[in-house]
């Protein structure tokens, strides 16, 4: 079976992080081992608070990995600069064929979950480490606006983000508005993709959906699909735990 690292930080309710990520997995039939960063107790109304691991607990747990053949790494919340240099110097002792960055930086029940000095540094110490960023229209327009890019289309803030270093940038729509949702994919090697499909009314307000996107993504390519394969697959599978979750709210 193939194997997904997944490095981020745990959410008390169970709606994102590491949990949703944990979930995914098994809803894909992927095994998984966890790295974690910080532990938040949230709500899905309130961010009660974000306790930082200690860098050390981050790099023990990055080590204890050992043997495990890992297929694929799935990236989420890096909650300061130090955990960040942590993830990339391991990023950098591995050859790990596909990663997934999903750069977050709040959380809908309030929370700020990294630092201004972490989010500043993204472009320079991770992205050219990483096979894929999968921000949403405000995390993209906030990586560009630090460099002095600004846009509103998602093809433009995907070049964007392409210019501050990543080799491939999925810039989702998930929160904007209009009947299509649309999911755009650009690469360093010139290939665009727009993955489109029907709104689903009130479906933004599902909590870890950016998580569980992430993870579907990464497990896709820990199988052996190709990126764009992966991303339309991903796609799918969120689409569905979506209207999974209207249906029992
Ligand atoms: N909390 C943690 C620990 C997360 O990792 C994430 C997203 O990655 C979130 C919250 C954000 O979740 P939401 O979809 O509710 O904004």
């Amino acid at each position: 079976m193939s194997r997904l690292l997944v490095i981020g930080g745990s959410d008390s309710s169970g709606g994102a992080g590491v949990f949703a990520d944990l979930k995914t997995c098994h809803d894909l039939g992927c095994e998984v081992s966890v790295a974690v960063t910080a532990v938040t107790a949230q709500s899905d109304r309130r961010h009660y608070h974000s306790h930082v691991l200690p860098k050390e607990a981050l790099q023990s747990q990055l080590l204890a990995l050992g043997d495990f053949g890992i297929d694929a790494v799935k990236i989420g919340m890096l909650p300061d600069l130090e955990s960040i240099e942590v993830v990339r110097d391991f990023l950098l002792a591995h050859s790990f064929g596909q990663v997934v960055l999903d750069p977050v930086f709040s959380s809908s029940s309030g929370g700020s979950l990294s630092t201004e000095e972490g989010i500043a540094s993204l472009n320079k110490l991770l992205f050219p480490h990483v096979g894929l960023i999968t921000p949403n229209f405000s995390e993209a327009r906030r990586l560009i606006k630090q460099v002095g890019l600004r846009s509103e289309s998602q093809e433009a803030m995907a070049a964007a983000c392409l210019e501050l270093g990543s080799k491939a940038v999925l810039v989702k729509g998930g929160h904007c508005s209009g009947e299509e949702c649309v999911d755009f994919l650009a690469t360093d090697d010139g290939e665009r993709c727009a993955f489109s499909r029907k709104r689903i009314p009130g479906g933004s307000k599902v909590r870890g959906t950016g998580c569980r996107l992430a993870s579907a993504i990464a497990c896709f390519q820990a199988k052996g699909l190709e990126l764009k394969d992966s991303v339309g697959e991903a796609c799918e599978y969120l689409a569905g735990y979506i209207s999974g979750q209207m249906d029992c709210g």
